[in-house]
């Protein structure tokens, strides 16, 4: 008879042990010491569930290109898988099962019915756009809309044949928006297939798309309350303008931060007497960058991480923050993680010993996934939130952290291993419950 000669544990355990050291697991491992559970038990809840390699063949200007993606279904214990669509140039296997981990932590911190899961879609657009721009007269961003479109009406296609509808529930991530997300709508009708749909699509959510950036002003304003500082006082840097950085900029300066600095891949601008946000926030409307927005005060990424702000916003991209320029810092009081990991496990050590707050990725940039989770329930169960319900559950759900958080941290040592202490238990009880583990 044949017998394999790797079984289908060994597999999985070969496969995950490709997986290179990384802050999640370390955060995870910390925690699981205090929370005694087993490395048995830990085992089943940081690995994926499922990985899904898939190859998306789209025709440009007559020509076949091969794209490549994933999609990493980490854990369901406490509900369905959910996460964003990264479209990026470097995205990789690792990095989307990383950030799946993540959405799995995050929904449980945030105490949602939702798993964790993520899909990653790597196109470098500058790239191909270089191979066809002699055949495609209209410019470059038009030429993106259409290669992001062909993409992923591909991927929808094999999103719904895989049979993921209301198994894995996606969302926008870096790169991709509610014009994505429509997509998904548009080939099933089914309006809890995925969230963040554009205004007017049935089942959207109004305030579903400022929802990040509002949470992440939200959780600093809380930090800054707890530390009796008054928001007038404090100066800001922010790393990225998309999403989630224009609106964080937007909501932390009407609650009276100055917002000092702003860089994106493209550029960058400085005021010391504070940006018009929602001045450039039309101009990066427009020209889909703030490079170009004020020639005479330009600043870079480099140069935007040493500036001597109060708070310093990473919204960008992961892995920005890690051991190499985490002594070159500018920032004086808080680090406030929008973005999805940027600050590295030897970082985050070494922040704290230098005494500078780090306010973790999973409760700063949670309002998303709290206000999708408000998306869904409406998608399934026919119920209808206004924008002030969606703003006013949003605040109640950050207030709920920040104190489970303040509470936790006097045993676990700082809010990032007090987050994954309170997620860890939550997902552990859960997989428990459903004899998972
Ligand atoms: P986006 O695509 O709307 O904007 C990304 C921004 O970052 C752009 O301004 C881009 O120019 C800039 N950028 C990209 N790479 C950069 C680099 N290497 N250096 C400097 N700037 C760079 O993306 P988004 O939705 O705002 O997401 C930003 C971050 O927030 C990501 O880490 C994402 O995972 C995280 N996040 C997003 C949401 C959401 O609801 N959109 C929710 C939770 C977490």
């Amino acid at each position: 008879m044949y017998e394999p000669r790797v079984r289908t544990r060994s597999m999985e355990r070969f496969v995950c042990s490709q997986e290179p050291p990384n802050r999640s697991e370390s955060l995870l491992g910390d925690s699981a010491r205090r929370l005694k559970i087993s490395k048995a038990a830990l085992e089943q809840i940081e690995k994926p569930y499922t990985f899904i390699y898939q190859r998306l063949p789209v025709e440009v200007e007559g020509e076949v290109i091969n794209i490549s993606s994933g999609i990493v279904l980490h854990n369901r214990a406490r509900g369905p898988y959910k996460g964003g669509i990264r479209i990026a140039p470097d995205v990789n296997i690792w990095e989307t099962n990383e950030l799946a981990r993540l959405m799995t932590l995050k929904t449980a911190l945030a105490d949602l019915e939702l798993g964790g899961g993520k899909a990653g879609i790597r196109v470098n657009f500058e790239k191909i756009y270089g191979l066809f721009k002699d055949k495609f007269k209209l410019g470059f961003h038009p030429f993106c809309d259409m290669l992001k479109d062909h993409i992923m009406k591909e991927f929808v296609d094999h999103f719904v044949e895989r049979g993921l509808v209301r198994i894995y529930i996606p969302a926008p991530d870096m790169g991709s928006s509610g014009r994505e997300m429509m997509l998904f709508y548009n080939r099933t009708h089914d309006p809890a297939v995925v969230t963040a749909k554009p205004e007017g699509i049935e089942g959207w959510l109004p305030g579903r798309h400022e929802a990040t950036g509002f949470g992440t002003a939200y959780a600093i304003l809380k930090y800054l309350e707890q530390i009796g500082k008054d928001p007038s006082d404090i100066t800001v840097a922010v790393q990225g303008f998309g999403n989630v950085g224009s609106h964080a900029a937007y909501y932390l300066n009407e609650f009276g931060c100055k917002i000092q600095a702003v860089a994106d891949l493209y550029g960058g601008v400085h005021h010391k007497e504070g940006i018009d946000v929602v001045e450039l926030m039309e101009y990066a409307r427009e020209h889909r960058t703030v490079k170009g927005y004020d020639a005479k005060r330009t600043i870079d990424n480099k140069r935007l991480f040493r500036m001597p702000v109060d708070v310093l916003i990473p919204a960008a991209s992961g892995h920005v923050i890690d051991k190499n320029n985490c002594d070159n810092l500018g920032v004086r009081l808080l680090v406030a993680e929008a973005a999805n990991m940027p600050v590295s496990f030897e970082a985050f050590l070494r922040l704290r010993e230098k005494g500078i707050e780090l306010l973790p990725d999973n409760y700063v940039n949670s309002g998303g996934v709290i206000a999708s989770d408000l998306e869904y329930k409406q998608g399934v169960g026919g119920v209808r939130f206004s924008r002030e319900e969606v703003f006013e559950h949003l605040r109640r759900r950050f207030d709920i952290m920040f104190e489970s958080m303040l509470e936790v941290k006097k045993r676990a040592g700082s809010f990032t291993q007090a987050a994954c202490d309170i997620a860890l238990k939550r997902i552990y009880q859960a997989m428990k419950t459903r004899s998972l583990i």
